[in-house]
Formats: structure tokens, sequence, C-alpha cells
């Protein structure tokens, strides 16, 4: 009964036929009335998850949520698509407070946005007291825990400020990222009640996720950005310096990017911000500061500049790419220097109780870049998922132009090395050894004595490292999680030279890999109505200012191009068209429609 109401809802609302799985079962135990913990991929769709219930449940549900930018671009998605929302915060002059607050007592909402150090504040503490609250949805829920990557100490004061509540209502939590370790907190520092825990896979089948070592870094994004003209992409970089220079280099060669850094105002971030998701700036540099705030649904690409920091964090940055499902890429680009930079921002850090465990994170990073099976399956085995195929058919490493190439011999004089350096040292000084380095400091060991000293004298040291993080990355080497990762021998490097193990690796064919990434999104006959769609839906946005990706979707624009709707009712049918949308936006498209056709 309350399903059918649902689907009534959504398709009412979003416009959607079909709950995801996923969202199905959270609704579910959210309308029977359990705290729930929903754990869910970047763009798996966790806002309907607690906006359904909202319109369905007796009273108004808050939203706590992180970012003021955030909310704003909430709640301007639900009234575009119909529904009473609103937000409450310290950026309100007095006057729209109190006017919102007034409609608030009166019930014109169904959802409140709030962030969470709004929760003990004067207006707070007077008005939420009196609202009949139906639910509270906590979006980020990760950010209560010390050990999420994005602690937010306001989010402690949670619990708390439901409790001082005359009455306890729903508590709903989602998150993107949760360790075991994370849940835990999530459940304990919220103080969920007997919560429902949902994990939902963290798949997102949509992003081709693509490692390239060695590249001109410069002129591979250039070329990326030429050759994906009008397609909304983030590459992000290390540090501001690299972000600037990059940018540079970009409108140096006629490409219109917007940077964004801490370093810069803030009134140029926000500036930037805009720009990109009203679509007036299709590439952005930046850091990771940038993008917490954005949840624009038509991001084509997410370029990693230089590796970041854990995979955590990678597979957060790269999600932003494909929120609509559409098919996107998510590409890093590796360098050895890379490590350095890293390991430079660990240890000067201010935390240094945390050198350690960022020193795992990092390791756990730099297989990732060096693996050469799925990449899908080793993100997806890191974060828990040990079920994940370990060939997805749509990544680099499953589809790259590769060979077979048989490593047996070189991977024997790697293993060999490291045994004989006492497996005391790290990748760099066994590098150096096979290499058969004059550096002192071999000599002041007496590794210029060994008999693999040498041994891969013809080899440039940074490929000798390279092969060195690969056999970590296959697991024929262990790695410490420490300040100086040492290499050792473990069981899997023991039956390889016992057993004269043959080992083979997929060795990539091309020097500078060309641009090969599916764009399987459109035909081409297609593309030209989607273009001039895209071109609508812009100045549409302009006119009402709201983003354009708020107007519809790249998936809805797509299956416009495709079906091309002659009446209201075919057009209704598409996916992402509700009933609002219909009326606000439909005539338009009809016309437009009519006069493409
Ligand atoms: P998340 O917050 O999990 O990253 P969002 O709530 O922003 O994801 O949703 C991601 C995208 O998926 C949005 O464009 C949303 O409209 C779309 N979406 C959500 N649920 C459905 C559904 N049941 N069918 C089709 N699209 C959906
Ligand atoms: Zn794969």
């Amino acid at each position: 009964m309350n399903l059918t109401n649902s689907k009534k809802l959504l398709k009412k609302y979003f416009g959607y036929d079909e709950f995801r799985p996923a969202q199905e079962k959270i609704i579910d135990s959210i309308l029977n009335g359990n705290d729930t913990l929903a754990i869910m991929p970047t763009g798996a769709g966790k806002s309907i998850c607690f906006q359904i219930p909202a319109l369905i449940l007796d009273g108004v549900a808050v939203v706590v949520s992180p970012l003021i930018s955030l909310m704003k671009d909430q709640v301007d998605a639900l009234n575009t698509a119909g529904i009473p929302a609103t937000f409450i915060n310290s950026a309100l002059d007095k006057m729209e407070r109190d006017n919102r607050v007034e409609r608030l007592l009166k019930g014109a909402y169904k959802l409140l946005y709030i962030a969470p150090e709004a929760l003990d504040t004067y207006t707070m503490n007077s008005v939420l007291p009196n609202l009949k609250i139906s639910l509270i949805a906590i979006d980020e829920a990760h950010c209560v825990s010390q050990w999420g990557h994005d602690f937010r100490p306001h989010y402690q004061e949670i619990a708390p400020f439901i409790e001082r509540l005359p009455y306890r209502p729903l508590v709903a939590a989602f998150t993107a990222t949760a360790t075991p370790k994370v849940q835990e907190d999530i459940v304990n520092l919220l103080r969920l009640q007997s919560p429902k825990v949902y994990i939902s896979g963290f798949d997102r089948p949509n992003l081709y996720f693509k490692v390239l070592r060695n590249v001109d870094k410069d002129n591979f994004v250039l070329d990326y950005i030429k050759e994906h003209p009008g397609d909304s992409g983030i590459i992000y970089a290390a540090t501001q310096k690299k972000v600037e220079q990059l940018h540079l280099f970009l409108l140096q060669h006629g490409i219109k990017a917007g940077r964004y850094h801490a370093g810069l105002s803030n009134q140029e971030r926000i500036q930037t911000q805009d720009d990109f998701i009203y679509d007036r700036t299709d590439v952005i540099v930046a850091t990771v500061a940038f993008g917490m705030g954005i949840d624009k649904s038509n991001v084509r690409f997410v370029i990693h500049y230089n590796m970041p920091k854990s995979i955590e964090g990678y597979y957060q940055e790269a999600g932003r790419a494909g929120r609509d499902g559409e098919k996107s890429d998510c590409i890093l680009l590796f360098a050895q220097g890379d490590i350095n930079t890293q390991k430079y921002l660990i240890t000067h850090s201010e935390d240094t109780s945390r050198i350690a465990a960022n020193m795992a994170l990092l390791s756990q990073m730099i297989k990732y870049c060096h693996t050469p099976y799925c990449l899908r399956a080793f993100l997806l085995n890191y974060f828990g998922d040990m079920e994940a195929k370990d060939y997805c058919g749509f990544c680099e490493n499953c589809e790259g132009n590769a060979e077979l190439k048989d490593i047996t011999v070189d991977t024997q004089m790697v293993l060999s090395c490291v045994y004989r350096m006492s497996e005391r040292f790290g990748s760099s000084m066994v590098a150096d050894v096979l290499k058969g380095s004059k550096a002192e400091r071999i000599k002041t060991w007496g590794f210029d004595k060994l008999s693999t000293y040498g041994l891969m004298k013809e080899r440039r040291v940074k490929d000798i490292r390279e092969f060195i993080e690969t056999l970590v990355a296959m697991g024929y080497l262990s790695v410490t999680e420490s300040e100086y990762p040492t290499l050792s021998l473990n069981e899997k490097s023991w039956n390889m030279l016992r057993n004269k193990e043959q080992v083979f690796c997929k060795v990539k064919t091309e020097k500078r890999a060309k641009v090969d990434i599916k764009t399987a999104n459109a035909s081409n006959e297609n593309a030209d109505i989607f273009n001039k769609l895209r071109k609508l839906r812009l100045d549409i946005s302009r006119r009402i200012g709201i983003p354009p990706f708020m107007v519809f979707s790249d998936a809805t624009l797509r299956s416009i191009a495709t079906t091309m709707p002659k009446t209201k009712e075919e057009f209704l049918q598409i996916s992402g068209v509700g009933e609002k949308k219909l009326a606000v936006f439909g005539d338009e498209f009809l016309d437009f429609i009519r006069n493409n056709a």
C-alpha cells in the first residue's frame, strides 16, 4: 500500500517510473517507522530516499546537510519539481528568515534543510520544538566520525539536539562512504535506535575507470578537452600551485577553464562554482577543495592530474562524474613524483598521530595506480564488496590495448633482491640496487656487493620502481604501512619462488595511450538534436535562474532526443518528466520537437 503511493509520488514529482532496488528497501524501512542507516554510492539516488517519505509522512522532515550551497541546490531542485521545501541558514537576512519560520509554523513546507551548526541557535531552539517533525534525515552522515575522511565536529551536536526535542522523531542517516568503523560511529554518535542498515553495492556501472602512467599530463588533458567539446568536467590537482600552472597552460591553449582552490578569494570561488553549475564554464581545474557542494548531475569526466591520497577520496571525487547515470570517464594520471608529493603532505601535516594511518591509505592508492587487474574490482574490493566480478569489461585494464607478457624472470630478480636486502628497505632503494646505482648510501650498506646489484642496469630507475609497485599491486610483495614503507616477501612470493611459478602481466602496448575513451552516449544522428536540446535547456535555465541540469538531466535530454515525443502524454512518459516540469517546460520542448522533427 505504502509502496503504490510512493511510486505514484515518484512519477508525479520526479518523473521516474521505478525505484531503484535499494531505494525501495530504504523507503520501506523508513515508512515502517525504523531508524535507518543507508549507505549508497554517489549517484545512487539517496535524496529520493528521504524526500519521498517526507512527502508521505505527516509533518515536516528536517534534513541536516553539511553545506549551504548544496542545500540551496537541493531546495531549488525540489521547488522546480513542485515540492514545498526550504532552507534556513545564517546567510539569509532576518526578514527572510522570519518569513520562512512563519510559513514553517503554518505547515507550508514538507522539507526543511539546515546545517548542523544551526541546530543550536536561538531560532532553531525556539522553532523546532514547536514543529511536527516527521523525520530527521542526516545527509553525509560520515561527517560525524573522526575516522571518516571529512570529519565535521558540528555533526556531533545532532544527537543532543534530537534529545532536546519534546518527542523523538524517526532518524535516517545517509552516506556514500563508510568503512565498518565509520558505520559504527554513525550508529553510536548519532544514537540511532535499533537501526535497519542498508548497504547497497558501491558499483557505479556508468563510470569508466582508467589509469595512465607516465604520460605528458598537460598535453593529455588538453587533447582530452578538445576531443570532448561541450562536456562538463573537473580536473583535480594536488596543490594550488599545480592548479595555477595547469589552468594557465589551458588558457594559453585557448581553453576557457575555471580554477578553484582555497587560496582564491571567496568571491572568485563562488563565481567559479556558479559558472560551472550553470554550464557557463565547462572545465574546472581545482584542488579537492572543489566539489563537496556540487550536486551537478551532468559532469561527464573527472581527471586526476595527480594521484590522490586515498581510495576513499578518489572514489568520492571521481564519483562526482555521471550522477545522472550517463557514461562518464574517471581518469587518473599517475607519475612517480605524485608519491613523493603525497608523502610530503602526509608527513608535514599538523596531525602527526595520523601519519601511519594515512600512509596505509596511500599505499592502497599506489596499488590502484599499478594494478594490471580490473580497476573496478579493485575499488569494490577495497570497499568490502568481495563478490565483485574480477572482470568488469568496462575499465581500462579490462579493455585497454594490452598484451600478456611473461614477467617471471624479472619478478624473481626483484624478489631475491628484496630478500638479500633483508626486507628492510623501500622501493626506491631496491630499485637503485637493481639499477646498479653508484650512490653513496648503496656502498655504505654494502649493497654493491650483492649478486642482484645491477641486474636491471639497462633499465631506467623509474621503470624499475614502477615494476616493483606493480608486483606490490599484484600481491607478490608486501609493503609495511608506515612512514617509511619497507618491502618484504609474503606467502605468495615464496610460493612463486619455490614452485617456479610463471607470472604474467598485462602490458600496455602503446607508448602514449591515445584517447580512446568510449563515448557510447550518443549515436551521431542524435548528437545534433541532443546538442540543440542542450542549448534550449541552457536558455530556459538562464531565464528562470536554475542550473541547466535541474531543468532536465542529460539522461532525460537523451531520451527526448531518441523518442521525440509529440504530445504531452508522450512527453510525460519520459523518465525525469514529472507533472510540474511538464506544466512548466512541456510546451517549449514540444514546440522544439515540432520544429526539428
Ligand atoms: P546521491 O545523492 O545518492 O548522489 P542523487 O539523489 O543526487 O544521488 O541522485 C542521482 C541522480 O539519480 C539524480 O539525477 C536523480 O534524479 C536520479 N535518480 C534518483 N532516483 C532515480 C530513479 N528511481 N530512477 C531514475 N533516476 C533516479
Ligand atoms: Zn574492469
